[in-house]
C-alpha cells in the first residue's frame, strides 16, 4: 500500500545530488521548514550549504546512500545518473521519489528511446549502436545525425554532430562511449518543455511550457510564456501529461520537445527532476518548480502554477569568467533582472555557474531585459536569433 500521508514541515528531506538544481529545491525546502540532508561526491558542491547533513561519497556507494536515507523522511533526487543499487538502498529505508523504476528507465538515453517508443510516444529516427560499424551504418541510413552516448552526457556533452556515414566512425570515436543512440538531425523549428508534477495518489499538475533556445547543444535561454500558437501549447502539455502518466512518476517529470517546421511534435528526452528550462518558474509563477517538488514528494496539495509575470532567464556558463568576474553592476542595473548564482568555486569553461532572470510585460520584454542585462555581463553577446518562434503555426494568432 502506498502512503499518501503528509510529510509536514520539521521533517527532512534526503537529495540524492547536491548540484544547483538540488540547492535551489533546497532553499525552498528551507523556506517551508524543512531540514535537509545532502550526499554528493563533491564536499563543496553547491547544496552543501543548505544542508544540516552533508554526505561526502560517490554515487555508486550504496552504503552512504542507505546512511542518508535512514535520517529523512523522504529522499529525492537532482540528478539520474545514479547507480540502480544506490537508488534501492535508499528505497529501501525512506520513499524515494521520483520511485526507482522511473529513474532508471530514464538515465540510459537507448532504454528511454525504447519505452517512449514502445509507448507509442513520438520520437525522432533513432538506433541503438554498440560498434563503430553499427554506427556507420546507422549513419548511412539516417543521413545526418547526431550520436549520443547512453550513460552520462548532459549539456551536448558525450554528443558528436555527424553530416554523414563517413564522419560517423570518428564521431562513435570522439564519444568512445559502448552504447549509444544515433538520432537522425530533425529540422526544429522551436524546442519547448513541458513540467509535469504527479503524486503517489496519481494526480497530477502542469506548469505553463516554456520555450527554449539551445547553442552548441547547451541550453542559452528560456522563456515562459511561450509565444507559441495556444493549440502548439495544448498539445504539448497533453503530450507532457500522457508521458508523466506513463511513467508512473512520484515527482517533476521534465519533458523536453522539438516542434519541427511540419508542425510535429516530437519528445527529445526526459528528466525525472527539476529542470533549467523551468528555472524561470521562480518568477513567472505563483509556485516555482522547487517548491511544486517539495509539495509533490511531502504528498501537500499542489502550488498554483498560473503565470503571473512573463519571465526569461540567460544561463551563465564558465566562460563568462574568462577575464575575471563578470560586470554584475552592469547586469543588475537592467530593470527587472535579477541575478541567481550557483555558489561553484572554480569557473571551467561550460560550467553552468548562475543565471539571470527578467520579468517585463510580456515574453519578448522579458527576453529582451534577459538578454540586455546578459550583455551588459561583458562576455560574448546573446544568441538573438530565436526570441520570436519559428514555427509557422506561432504566427497565425487567432
Ligand atoms: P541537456 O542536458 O541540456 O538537456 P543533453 O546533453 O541531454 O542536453 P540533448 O537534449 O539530447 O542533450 O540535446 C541538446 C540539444 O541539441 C537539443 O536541445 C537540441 O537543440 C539539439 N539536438 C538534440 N538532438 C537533436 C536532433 N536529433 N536533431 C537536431 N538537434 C538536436
Ligand atoms: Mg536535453
Amino acid at each position: 500500500m502506498k502512503d499518501h500521508s503528509p510529510i509536514l514541515p520539521g521533517a527532512t528531506i534526503g537529495f540524492l545530488g547536491g548540484g544547483q538544481l538540488g540547492r535551489m529545491t533546497a532553499f525552498a525546502a528551507r523556506s517551508m521548514g524543512y531540514d535537509i540532508a545532502v550526499m554528493d561526491p563533491d564536499p563543496d558542491c553547491p547544496a552543501g550549504p543548505m544542508a544540516s547533513r552533508l554526505i561526502t561519497a560517490p554515487y555508486a556507494d550504496a552504503d552512504a546512500a542507505a546512511e542518508l536515507a535512514r535520517g529523512c523522511d523522504v529522499v529525492t533526487l537532482e540528478i539520474e545518473q545514479i547507480p540502480l543499487a544506490t537508488l534501492e538502498a535508499a528505497a529501501a529505508l525512506a520513499p524515494l521519489r521520483p520511485g526507482v523504476d522511473v529513474v532508471h528507465m530514464i538515465q540510459d538515453r537507448g532504454r528511454q528511446k525504447s519505452w517512449l517508443h514502445s509507448h507509442g510516444f513520438p520520437v525522432g529516427p533513432h538506433r541503438i549502436v554498440e560498434s563503430e560499424e553499427d554506427c556507420v551504418d546507422a549513419v548511412r541510413t539516417m543521413g545526418a545525425s547526431i550520436i549520443k552516448s547512453c550513460f552520462g552526457g548532459y549539456d551536448g556533452r558525450g554528443q558528436a554532430r555527424v553530416s554523414d556515414h563517413v564522419e560517423a566512425a570518428e564521431g562513435w570515436h570522439t564519444v568512445g562511449a559502448a552504447r549509444c543512440v544515433v538520432e537522425g538531425f530533425l529540422d526544429i523549428a522551436d524546442e519547448l518543455s513541458i513540467l509535469v508534477a504527479r503524486q503517489s495518489d496519481g494526480s497530477c499538475s502542469v506548469f505553463p511550457p516554456a520555450r527554449n533556445h539551445h547553442v552548441n547543444g547547451v541550453l542559452a535561454w528560456s522563456v515562459t510564456p511561450t509565444g507559441l500558437d495556444a493549440a502548439v501549447e495544448r498539445d504539448a502539455r497533453a503530450l507532457g501529461r500522457a508521458v508523466a502518466e506513463a511513467s508512473g512518476i512520484e515527482g517533476l517529470l521534465a519533458v523536453e520537445i522539438f516542434l519541427l517546421h511540419d508542425g510535429r511534435l516530437l519528445v527529445n528526452e526526459l528528466a525525472p527532476r527539476p529542470h533549467n528550462t523551468f528555472h524561470a518558474t521562480e518568477r513567472a509563477c505563483a509556485t516555482s518548480q522547487f517548491e511544486q517538488l517539495v509539495r509533490t514528494i511531502c504528498n501537500l496539495p499542489f502550488g498554483d502554477t498560473t503565470i503571473l509575470d512573463p519571465t526569461a532567464i540567460a544561463n551563465m556558463l564558465g566562460d563568462l569568467w574568462t577575464s575575471g568576474t563578470p560586470e554584475f553592476t552592469e547586469a543588475l542595473s537592467v530593470a527587472g533582472v535579477r541575478l541567481h548564482l550557483y555558489g561553484k568555486k572554480s569557473a571551467r569553461p561550460g560550467r553552468k555557474m548562475g543565471h539571470l532572470s527578467g520579468v517585463g510585460a510580456d515574453y519578448a520584454h522579458a527576453l529582451v531585459r534577459t538578454l540586455d542585462a546578459y550583455d551588459a555581463l561583458g562576455g560574448a553577446p546573446a544568441d538573438r536569433r530565436s526570441m520570436e518562434p519559428h514555427a509557422a503555426s506561432a504566427r497565425i494568432r487567432p
